[in-house]
């Protein structure tokens, strides 16, 4: 994914370089007008490129998001009236963590780690 990044930046700076290099062309004794046209073209595959690239990061932040749904999932069950079981203190969301795809709760109070048991809804 990163590669192919690396890949649509280079090939938008080249594309953008020959683009102005087609444009300055235009203007010079030897250039011809329709030079302009191919450097206009140049420009948008570039920066169209460039955009394409930006659009190839965001899977890695999709892929946290994943992972905070699956995290969040146990917010679900009434998550600020979750006290831990052994000193009672509250407990955020923020206290929680996946471990073996299992909710598992860490008290910052007692220090208590324990798995969240969800009620069943049927
Ligand atoms: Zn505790």
């Amino acid at each position: 994914m990163r590669t192919g990044r690396i890949i649509a930046y280079i090939a938008a700076a080249i594309f953008i370089i020959f683009a102005f290099l087609f444009i300055l062309g235009a203007f010079s004794p030897e250039g011809s007008p329709g030079w302009i046209i191919i450097g206009i073209i140049g420009l948008v595959i570039g920066f169209v490129l460039i955009f394409v690239g930006t659009k190839l990061s965001p899977p890695q932040k999709a892929g946290d998001q994943v992972v905070n749904l699956q995290i969040d999932l146990p917010g679900e069950v009434e998550m600020e009236t979750i006290k831990c079981k052994s000193c009672g203190g509250p407990l955020s969301p923020k206290d929680i963590k996946m471990v073996a795809g299992a909710p598992v709760v860490e008290c910052p109070h007692c220090g208590t780690t324990y798995q969240i048991t969800e009620e069943p809804k049927w």
